[in-house]
C-alpha cells in the first residue's frame, strides 16, 4: 500500500496528519462549537426558493465578486456593531478558514512569518504551514489572556509579517481588549520597518461575547483585518461561509489569490437566505449565551476550574489526565474536545437538555475519580 510519505510531497507535510476532530455518532455532540439548533423550517423553505432560483442559471458561472452577498454582509455588520461598512470593505469565501488561507496566500508565504498566541485556534499554524509561511508561537498568561507587554516584546523580537489575534479565543474562550489589539497593531507596524504587518483579528465567535466587536478598529488602519463566519452565530457550519471586513485595499489584495468563481451560486443563494433570517438566528445566540454562562457556574459548583468564556464553549479542568476524562465522558455518551491544552477540556454549549446530560456525565466521572 502506498503511503503519503512514499509520495514526493513537500518536506513539511511528511509525517503529518490532517486536521479534524473525531466525527462520532453519539447522543450528545459538544465537540466542534456547532449550534445545536437546526435551521428553522421557514428558513429551510426560503433556502429552497433561493437555491431553486440559482439552479435555473447554473449553466453560468456565479457572480465572481459576490456583490449582493457582500452588500448584505456589510449591512449585517453595520446593523449589529453600529459601525458603518460598505461592500467594498467585505470579502467572502468558503468558511473563514478559506478567508485566513487567502490572507496568508497574499500576505504570508515563503520567507515570511506569522505569529499567534498559543493556545489558540490550531488552524492558524496549519494554514501558515500550508501556505509556506513560517510560524512563531507567542506567549499567553497562566489565565490564558494575552499579556500586552510580553506580546509586544514578541512582535519586536520576531518582526512577523502577519499577527493572529483570536477574540474570543478558541479553545480558551477569552476575549481581547481593544487596547491590547491597538498595542499589538502599533508594535507590528513599528517592528516591520516597511509597509507594516497584517494584524488578523479572528472574530469567529464575536456574536457570543459579553464585549462589543473589535470591528470599528479597522477605521484608519489599513492592515487590520476582522475575520468572521456564519458557521457559529448563524448556526450554519454546513454552509461554509466566512467573510472579512477591512480596508478596500485588503479586499483587492485577496482577489489576487482567490480562485475564480470560488463561491458557488448555491452557497451565495443559501447565505443570502440565512442573512434574511439573521434576527431569528441571533435569538438562538442569546439562548446559547445563557447556557454558556450556566455551564461556567455549574462546572464550578462541581469543583472544576473554569476559564471565563466569551464564546459558545467553555474550557474546564483541571484533570491529571484530560484524555482519560474525555474518554470517560464519551463512555457516558457525551463527546467534548481535547485540544491538547494541559489539564483542560472544552465543551460547546448545546441545548439545555444536552448541557444537563453533559453536567450529569461530569458529575459521574468526578465521582468515579474520588
Ligand atoms: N476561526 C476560529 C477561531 C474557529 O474556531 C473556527 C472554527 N472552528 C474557524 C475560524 C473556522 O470556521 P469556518 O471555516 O467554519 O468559518
Amino acid at each position: 500500500m502506498t503511503r503519503i510519505d512514499d509520495l514526493p510531497v513537500r518536506d513539511e507535510l511528511r509525517g503529518k496528519s490532517p486536521y479534524g476532530a473525531p466525527q462520532l455518532d453519539v447522543p450528545v455532540r459538544l465537540n466542534v462549537n456547532e449550534s445545536p439548533y437546526p435551521m428553522p423550517e421557514q428558513l429551510v423553505r426560503r433556502i429552497a426558493e433561493r437555491v431553486s432560483d440559482a439552479a435555473r442559471t447554473l449553466n453560468r458561472y456565479p457572480d465572481r465578486d459576490a456583490v449582493v452577498l457582500r452588500t448584505q454582509l456589510a449591512d449585517y455588520l453595520t446593523r449589529t456593531t453600529g459601525h458603518r461598512l460598505g461592500p467594498n470593505q467585505i470579502w467572502a469565501a468558503n468558511g473563514s478558514n478559506e478567508i485566513l488561507q487567502q490572507l496568508l496566500q497574499a500576505f504570508g508565504g515563503p520567507g515570511r512569518t506569522a505569529l499567534g498566541f498559543d493556545p489558540s485556534y490550531s488552524m492558524h499554524p496549519l494554514i501558515s504551514r500550508g501556505t509556506g509561511t513560517g510560524w512563531i508561537s507567542g506567549p499567553r498568561t497562566a489565565e490564558f489572556d494575552i499579556d500586552t507587554e510580553a506580546a509586544v516584546a514578541a512582535i519586536h523580537e520576531h518582526r512577523p509579517d502577519v499577527v493572529f489575534v483570536c477574540s474570543p479565543n478558541n479553545p480558551t474562550g477569552t476575549a481581547v481588549s481593544p487596547e491590547t489589539v491597538l498595542a499589538l497593531y502599533e508594535a507590528a507596524q513599528a517592528a516591520s520597518g516597511g509597509p507594516g504587518a497584517l494584524v488578523v483579528v479572528d472574530e469567529a465567535y464575536a456574536e457570543f461575547s459579553h464585549r462589543p466587536s473589535l470591528l470599528s478598529l479597522i477605521e484608519g488602519r489599513p492592515t487590520l483585518v476582522i475575520s468572521r463566519t456564519m458557521s457559529k452565530a448563524f448556526g450554519a457550519a454546513g454552509l461554509r461561509l466566512g467573510y472579512l471586513a477591512a480596508d478596500p485595499a485588503v479586499v483587492d489584495a485577496v482577489q489576487l489569490v482567490r480562485l475564480p468563481y470560488h463561491l458557488s451560486a448555491v452557497t451565495q443563494a443559501t447565505a443570502h437566505a440565512a442573512l434574511e433570517f439573521s434576527d431569528t438566528l441571533l435569538g438562538y445566540v442569546e439562548e446559547l449565551k445563557a447556557e454558556r454562562d450556566r455551564l461556567v457556574v455549574e462546572l464550578r459548583v462541581l469543583g472544576c476550574e473554569v476559564t471565563e468564556s466569551d464564546a459558545n464553549f467553555v474550557q474546564f479542568g483541571r484533570f491529571a489526565d484530560p484524555h482519560d476524562v474525555w474518554q470517560r465522558l464519551l463512555d457516558h455518551g457525551v463527546l467534548v474536545r481535547d485540544n491538547g491544552v494541559p489539564g483542560r477540556l472544552r465543551v460547546t454549549a448545546g441545548t439545555r437538555q444536552e448541557n444537563d446530560a453533559f453536567l450529569d456525565a461530569v458529575r459521574a466521572v468526578m465521582k468515579e475519580n474520588n
